[in-house]
């Protein structure tokens, strides 16, 4: 569908942000944005060509030039102002998210407001971006360090949060001087596209912000792209890989936060009525579309007794649209994710793990077409089955039975993704052994989704994580500037002169 048959049909396009102005793309190729719930058309996405990408990078450039010397306290103050809008629009943020990516109400909210958290962080940016000095590291000399920015910045997003990554990324880029081009993910771009509006709003300069959309090819362009200095990427393991390959070999700065497996461990000792509400929330809050999704229960020893209550839970949760008071379990993103969920779950059943409850092919009154799957727990469960080894990303919970503490974690260590864990307990031993033993990036203890705020970093082990440095708090300050270090003399007239010193000491 070219851009004016669209707009007969009455479907609005997202636009490209280059340089200011929210701009029609000229390509060829759009893709359609659709509500998982209804499978209505709410928007086309382009897909930006390779010319739109050098636009929108030329305009990051040419911005840089000034942005980069604004004085911290404007762009504080920036940041400032955007945080009130993005709160006296959180409805309204809220609403288009659950449109197009399926999440209920409350939960589209808390995605927003976990992006805000980040946001309010950008607005502490002078504190943040201080260097050090040390005064007379010899005679009249002063040692200092400062942070600066480092130029054009990318940052590459998925679907499953697309208010909250976005925000983990180009607000504490700005703030911290750089330009910024974002590539939402093409499946749900709409409430981004309206967080940024918010953005430049709140005051953010003409260039200093652009957005291209896209697939892999535009995902290509800006790891190849000559004027881009670092790449951030949240998403699945198979394309993060790609990504840091790619960007690295091209020189960038690069992170990339991927796909996880996070294993709960459930101790026999653990408060049993708050353990098995945490995971059933944990389980399949967002449909399990979140990254820190509690996806994999391991029961120790009597735990294991508690599988009934558990199903019991998960099948007292409401499965509906995203609208629709009341809704614990909304749709998946797309037809296509329906399917694969589905898939893995038969290959559950031909795997031999015991499929104790079932969530396949609901039917949700006033929502015939929605992508809906139910809550979904395997039992028996071990590695090397597929519902095992693979992230399934969707309301399906498989438990694995050990008999000790030491086999949770040799399991856990064992497994390639390293995300997020948590351990139920009573014990303070216990969970502070797990704490020092575990090799996963966020831990929680009696917490099913610890995810940090951006006082501290989020972070990931093995497969997870490609990048040394987390895509918030002080590391991404670390991430977004180049440190220099300044060595420095000052000599006033009178000052004899020391003659000629051969050595390299300082004196
Ligand atoms: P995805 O990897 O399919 O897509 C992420 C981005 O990459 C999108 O913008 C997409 O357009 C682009 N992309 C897709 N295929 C590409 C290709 N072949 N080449 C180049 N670019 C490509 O991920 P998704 O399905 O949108 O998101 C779900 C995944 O993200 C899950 O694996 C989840 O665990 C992960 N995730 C991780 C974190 C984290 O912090 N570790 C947070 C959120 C999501």
């Amino acid at each position: 569908m070219n851009t004016a048959t669209q707009a007969a049909a009455g479907i609005p396009t997202v636009k490209l942000l280059i340089d200011g102005a929210f701009v029609e793309s000229r390509t060829s190729e759009w893709r359609d944005v659709v509500n998982p719930a209804t499978q209505e058309v709410l928007a086309r996405v382009p897909f930006a060509t390779a010319e739109e990408v050098d636009a929108a990078v030329a305009a990051a450039k040419e911005a840089f030039k000034t942005w980069r010397k604004t004085p911290i306290s404007t762009r504080a103050r920036i940041f400032l102002k955007y945080q009130q809008l993005i709160r006296e629009h959180m409805q309204e943020l809220a609403a288009i998210l659950t449109a197009e990516q399926g999440k209920t109400l409350p939960d589209a909210e808390g995605d927003v407001f976990r992006g805000l958290e980040v946001v309010e962080h950008a607005a502490g940016i002078a504190n943040l971006q201080l260097g050090e000095l040390a005064n007379n590291v010899a005679n009249g000399v002063d040692t200092y360090t400062l942070l600066q920015p480092l130029g054009v910045c990318a940052g590459i997003t998925p679907f499953n949060f697309p208010a909250m990554i976005p925000l983990w990324m180009f607000p504490m880029a700005i703030a911290c001087g750089n330009t910024f081009v974002l590539k939402p993910s093409e499946q749900d771009p709409m409430v981004t596209m309206r967080l940024v509006e918010l953005a430049l709003e709140a005051g953010i300069p003409k260039g200093v912000l652009n957005v291209v959309h896209g697939g892999p090819d535009v995902v290509n362009a800006i790891c190849d792209h000559k004027d881009i200095k670092a790449v951030s990427f949240v998403g699945s393991t198979r394309v993060g890989t790609h990504v840091y390959n790619r960007a690295s070999l091209a020189g960038k700065r690069a992170q990339c936060m991927m796909g996880a497996k996070n294993h709960a461990v459930v101790l026999a000792d653990a408060n049993k009525e708050q353990t098995l509400n945490a995971m059933a929330g944990a389980a399949f809050g967002a449909a399990g579309q979140r990254c820190m999704a509690a996806s994999t229960l391991v029961l120790v020893g009597q735990a294991r007794e508690w599988i009934p209550e558990l199903v019991a839970k998960a099948r007292s949760l409401r499965i509906n649209a995203g609208t629709e008071p009341g809704t614990d379990v909304g749709p998946v993103i797309s037809c296509a994710a329906r399917s694969r969920i589905e898939g893995l779950i038969a290959a559950g059943v031909e795997e031999g793990a015991r499929l104790v409850l079932d969530g396949r092919n609901p039917v949700i009154p006033g929502y015939e077409k929605g992508n809906f799957v139910g809550p979904t727990i395997f039992a028996g469960v071990k590695p090397g089955m597929r519902i095992y080894d693979e992230e399934i990303f969707g309301p399906v919970l498989i438990i694995l039975e050990v008999d000790t503490l030491d086999e949770a974690i040799a399991l856990i260590n064992a497994n390639p993704n390293g995300n997020g864990t948590a351990v139920f307990t009573q014990s303070g031993w216990a969970a502070r052994k797990f704490q020092e033993e575990i090799d996963v990036g966020q831990v929680g203890v009696n917490l099913p989704i610890p995810v940090p705020l951006p006082m501290f970093s989020f972070t990931g082990s093995r497969a997870s994580k490609l990048g040394d440095l987390g895509p918030y708090g002080k590391q991404v300050v670390a991430f977004y500037t180049q440190t220099k270090t300044v060595t420095a003399r000052w000599f006033d007239e009178e000052t004899a002169s020391h003659g000629v010193n051969t050595t390299i000491s300082l004196k």
